[in-house]
């Protein structure tokens, strides 16, 4: 199995700088995340982006991986650094911890940037064209209160890890296909932290986080349409040792309509018609999104003639006006019919159901009886 250039995979430069990294990532994660794309290959290019994005935000991955190329990145047992996606599990909705949380642990007291979170809503077709005013319930970590924060049992104290002499760090050697590699990996024994905790708090199990649930206010512009998204600033995780919090991204997904389709600002939809009414005319009632409208049919009406209802489509999430609804006639043939309904379309053949006071319906019929000379 041959493992694309994690590079290629972000589509960047070799020389690309973090933030560029970053940015690559946050857009194929958003493109490919399983829960905002229901292509069957999306989930395996997600888990690629990902795998790529771990390796190259982290500053030793990165390296060892320019040095040594898929070789080098692998089974070096970087679990413990962390940043990456962390399952929340349990909340119900469908969460990542996706960015931020910084790749790196080397100071473990410097300000770090609270991940940011990432929340797909789901909405009925009409609220999407409506908009709405919502609280989502959202999880968080937060300081566990009974031990402050150090995950010890309240009286004892964190011991120093004697693996790593409380550094989180070990260097290790390791056999590759190109030779022995020196390698600084997390300390397994402790996580990285340096620490070790002999008795946990029985409230937070050691983590010295707790999860919690915080209420957000959320406010959907009419308009919003599938895969767009909303960014509420600083609604993340809290950051740590003072550092920003990170962003809430509110990813929007809308349920598909019976009868109504969207396309950016405008709506379609299909009018079945039978064929009393497509050839002699009538009037309609048609269902907007906004109200009921009367529509003439012509006599004469074919299949695929659309009528446009200006203004009556969703509103532009932007505030420019308003889309139209277009309605696209479909003439149904009846598949049951009644002896009576029978007879007189017999008849209606019989004096010439072909024959159209039309030249061009009439030329159609007579360009195929000319086909069989
Ligand atoms: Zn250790
Ligand atoms: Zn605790």
């Amino acid at each position: 199995m041959s493992k694309r250039d994690y590079y290629e995979v972000l589509g960047v430069e070799k020389g690309a700088s973090k933030d560029e990294i970053k940015k690559a990532y946050r857009k194929l994660a958003r493109k490919y995340h399983p829960d905002v794309n229901n292509e069957p290959d999306a989930a395996d290019k997600f888990k690629e982006a990902k795998e790529a994005y771990e390796v190259l935000s982290n500053e030793q991955k990165r390296a060892q991986y320019d040095q040594f190329g898929h070789a080098g990145a692998q089974g070096q047992g970087f679990g413990g650094f962390g940043g990456g996606a962390e399952d929340f599990g349990g909340f119900g909705d469908i969460f990542d911890m996706f960015f931020g949380g910084g790749g790196r642990r080397r100071d473990p007291n410097a300000p770090r940037q609270g991940a940011d979170l990432q929340y797909t809503m789901t909405l009925e077709f009409e609220e999407a064209i409506f908009g709405k005013e919502t609280d989502i319930k959202i999880p968080k970590e937060e300081t566990c209160d009974t031990c402050n924060g150090s995950g010890a049992k309240p009286g004892t104290k964190p011991k120093t890890c004697s693996h790593c002499n409380g550094s989180g760090q070990m260097n290790m050697e390791q056999n590759t296909p190109f030779g022995k590699v020196v390698n600084r990996r997390v300390c397994q024994h402790c996580n990285g932290s340096g620490k070790i905790i002999e008795e946990k708090c029985t409230t937070c199990h050691g983590n010295g986080k707790v999860k919690t649930q915080k209420t957000i206010h959320i406010n959907i512009p009419a308009g919003i349409d599938e895969g767009q998204q909303i960014r509420v600033a600083g609604k993340g995780d809290s950051g740590v040792n003072g550092g920003p919090p990170g962003d809430l991204f509110v990813v929007i997904q809308v349920k598909p309509h019976d009868f109504f389709e969207r396309e950016g600002d405008h709506i379609y939809c299909e009018l079945p018609l039978n064929y009393a009414q497509a050839a002699l005319g009538d009037e309609v009632e048609v269902p907007t999104v906004h109200d009921k409208v009367k529509l003439k049919i012509p006599a004469g009406t074919q299949t695929g003639k659309t009528f446009r209802l200006k203004g009556k489509g969703a509103p532009n999430v932007r505030g420019y006006g308003h889309g139209d609804q277009h309605i696209i006639v479909k003439v149904v043939t009846p598949t049951k019919l009644t002896d009576r309904q029978k007879e007189l379309l017999r008849e209606f053949n019989e004096i010439g159901g072909n024959d159209s006071t039309n030249e061009q319906d009439s030329s159609l019929f007579q360009k195929f009886k000319n086909a069989f000379k």
